[in-house]
């Protein structure tokens, strides 16, 4: 695997060798900072109104499907998401794409709360589940409840991940590895933009 392989894979690749990753920090920073076609989060800042938590990022009033509670599966036409969703959670929900590193809104945040699918609801983490990680990725090593997440096995960069989406709209996370810390061993490598915070009232 070359340094190009691994500046085009993202989050994912960098989180599978970490200790490598360490030291092609600085090279990575300035890879990204080119990268701009792998989604710039600036989009991410939604209207904010009285019914947002202040770690909110999306305004979801328009969104019919939004719900923390309903978990009937979805089958929503790309069409609608597209129209319902702001451009980079599209763009990196349904058209499997990659925030740039350490630049997502909950890659070191640490409030007490849950972490919900922002395409749909669907509570995916409790924060309690959060780690540390320095990948620069919102990063858990446990999902809310075993079918809150759907895996797919992804082969994309020459490489064997285990690609994680939304289970009840198949919105796509981000991936999954085994170098997680205890009790899982489990690693959920997560774009910030595909979350949603809610914090605890
Ligand atoms: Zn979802």
């Amino acid at each position: 695997m070359n340094s190009d392989q691994e500046r085009q894979a993202g989050p994912d690749q960098i989180g599978m060798e970490r200790m490598r990753t360490m030291n092609l920090l600085p090279l990575l920073l300035a890879s990204t900072v080119m990268l701009t076609a792998c989604g710039n989060s600036s989009g991410q800042t939604a209207s904010k109104n009285s019914t947002m938590d202040s770690n909110s990022q999306y305004d979801h009033n328009n969104n019919p499907y939004y719900s923390h509670t309903d978990t009937t599966k979805l089958d929503v036409p790309l069409s609608e998401w597209k129209k319902l969703l702001p451009e980079d959670l599209y763009y990196i929900a349904f058209e499997k794409g990659t925030e740039r590193a350490f630049t997502g809104k909950y890659w070191d945040f640490e409030g007490i709360g849950t972490y919900a699918c922002a395409a749909c609801g669907n509570v995916l983490f409790q924060a309690d589940a959060k780690f540390a990680s320095s990948c620069g990725w919102p990063s858990f090593f446990k999902s809310e409840r075993k079918d809150a997440i759907h895996y797919h096995e992804d082969r994309a960069f020459g490489m064997v991940r285990t690609e994680t989406t939304c289970g009840r709209c198949g919105a796509h996370l981000g991936h999954v590895f085994d170098d997680g810390p205890e009790p899982t061993g489990q690693r959920y490598c997560i774009n910030s933009v595909s979350l949603e915070f809610i914090g605890t009232k």
